[in-house]
């Protein structure tokens, strides 16, 4: 084990120098308890930082060998931001032990291992661990609606993973490349230039207006002739949009969408997506007659809860979030696909050995209020994990299997990712054991120039305020430029903002 603390010392950091090799040696003077943590999102990413790594031996799993910073995930997805400019290397974190690229597969808490299997070969591995930090996010959610999951990827797209949104942009091209042709018939046309998002939230709306202003700036310019043949359509099967914001701000943004020209369709449900073959020529295809006889090829159709349809050439499916297979799998104890922890993020009956964070968790009851699957859910709470095991867990001996880690003391709510528990307790006199959420409001981006921003609920020392239009936008842009990982990065986006600004966005399909 120590070993391969050095030789990762070593070979990970460019900078190896005097004050590296002491906390080295110095580290190997007393065995350290092993933390791994599963996941290197929010809530992963950020524990990881956070752990003191003189305490402990740190050690990460992941199939995502980078931190994503999903709020600007839909940017790329069109090509205003660029992929490489919103993630974070997993190996870039300071100290880190040791990095698996792999999944976890299944949980042995008898024996304090999970077992894993790594995403090249598939070669199945242990992993032991003295604490577990589950924080394996979700994924989305298809509820079996028919032809989603057989033609993600193809026509219809998630949008959780850079890989996403590298499908989706590609895919987009795709269409006005193949609309472009002299040849094409103009149903098949029509049909490729139709966009279809599926789902009323912050994820969706973002990616419809992010998509809307592409379409107004760069494929006016590049496809002048195809523009007015294009449709968009966002679906929600609920009421309104962006439920958890104000409603205000929600009545706002949907207007804004409408006098857009966007097609919104409120509570209508998709039930299906479905392939269809225009030429008699094809075995079990259903015939078209729009198509020169002998024409082959397939189109694909969303059908309505109403009994209408429409053809479309791409769709975005961001209508739920389900468990990842690992969670389901765990035997631990779960309430709608979440682990169920305590208030302390501690899994019951596990001697607080095993803690669970973000998404994938969910306060048993009595033990706290459901939290809403965001960013700053998961980043307080493996600030409050990492918090705890390095003023509270530190002392205590992890090879005593039968005793129970002590519930932790005073842990200041820290907002800040400098703000360490130690400051906070000395300048704020009520502070709690157990986790507390600290509700820092709520963004959503309207392509360029608009946005909404709520903090009518927030717990920030901030006016309690609705804000749309710029002053939203511009809210959202400088909050998220400024809780950029690295300086890289920090450089990166605004230049990039920059160059989509004057030059536009890049066309090329890779
Ligand atoms: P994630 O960040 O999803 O991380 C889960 C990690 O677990 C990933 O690294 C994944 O690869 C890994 N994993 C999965 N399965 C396994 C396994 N079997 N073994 C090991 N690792 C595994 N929230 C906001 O607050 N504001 C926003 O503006 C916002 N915008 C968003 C935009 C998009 C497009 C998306 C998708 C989400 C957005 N969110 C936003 C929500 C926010 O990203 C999530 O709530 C947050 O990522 C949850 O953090 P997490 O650590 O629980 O999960």
């Amino acid at each position: 084990m120590y070993s391969s603390t050095i030789a990762s010392s070593f070979t990970t950091s460019p900078r190896f120098g005097m004050t590296a090799m002491i906390r080295t040696f110095a580290t190997m003077q007393k065995k350290r308890p092993r933390v791994v943590i599963l996941g290197s999102g929010w809530g992963g990413n950020t524990l990881a930082r956070r752990i003191n790594k003189d305490i402990y031996d740190v050690r990460l799993i992941s199939p995502a060998n980078h931190f994503l910073f999903t709020p600007l995930l839909p940017s790329t997805a069109v090509g205003t931001l660029e992929f490489r400019a919103i993630q974070e290397p997993v190996r870039t974190i300071k100290g880190l032990g040791e990095y698996y690229q792999a999944k976890a597969k299944a949980l042995d808490t008898e024996n304090q291992v999970v077992k894993c299997q790594d995403l090249f070969k598939g070669h199945e591995f242990d992993v032991k661990y003295d604490y577990l930090c589950i924080s394996a996010g979700n994924k989305t959610n298809t509820f079996n609606t028919p032809g989603i999951s057989e033609r993600e990827g193809k026509e219809v797209f998630f949008l959780k993973h850079l890989y996403h949104a590298r499908k989706i942009r590609n895919r987009i091209l795709e269409c006005f490349e193949r609309a472009s042709n002299p040849k094409i018939n103009p149903e098949e046309r029509d049909r490729l230039l139709s966009f279809i998002v599926v789902g009323g939230g912050p994820t969706s709306c973002e990616f419809t207006t992010e998509l809307y202003d592409f379409l107004q700036e760069d494929v006016a310019k590049w496809y002048p002739e195809l523009v007015k043949h294009v449709k968009l359509t966002l679906v929600e099967a609920g009421p309104g949009l962006l439920g958890s914001f104000h409603k205000s701000l929600a009545d706002y943004y949907l207007e804004k969408l409408r006098q857009k020209n966007i097609d919104v369709k409120l509570s209508m449900a998709v039930t299906g997506v479905e392939e269809r073959w225009y030429s008699s020529e094809v075995a079990g295809g259903q015939a078209g007659t729009e198509h020169a006889e002998g024409e082959k090829g397939h189109y694909t159709v969303a059908s309505f809860a109403d009994g209408t349809e429409l053809p479309f050439g791409a769709m975005l499916w961001s209508a739920g979030l389900a468990p990842v297979k690992f969670v389901e799998e765990s035997g631990l104890k779960l309430d709608r696909g979440k682990v169920v922890v305590d208030r302390y993020l501690r899994v019951p009956g596990q001697n607080g050995r095993i803690m669970a964070l973000g998404d994938c968790a969910v306060p048993a009851e009595g033990e706290g209020t459901p939290l809403p699957p965001t960013a700053s859910v998961a980043e307080q709470q493996a600030y409050y994990i990492g918090d705890c095991l390095n003023l509270y867990n530190k002392d205590f001996d992890v090879t005593n299997r039968d005793q129970e880690v002590p519930i932790p003391g005073p842990i200041a709510p820290a907002l800040m990712p400098w703000q360490s528990a130690e400051f906070l307790n000395k300048i704020l006199v009520k502070a709690a054991p157990e986790f507390q959420y600290k509700n820092r409001g709520a963004m959503a981006a309207m392509g360029f120039g608009g946005g909404v921003s709520d903090l009518t609920k927030t717990d920030l020392p901030a006016p309690k305020v609705a804000t749309s239009g710029a002053a939203a936008f511009f809210m959202w842009r400088s909050a998220y430029w400024t809780k950029q990982l690295s300086w890289s990065n920090m450089i990166l986006i605004p230049m990039y903002w920059f160059k989509q600004m004057v030059f536009g966005r890049d066309i090329s399909r890779f």
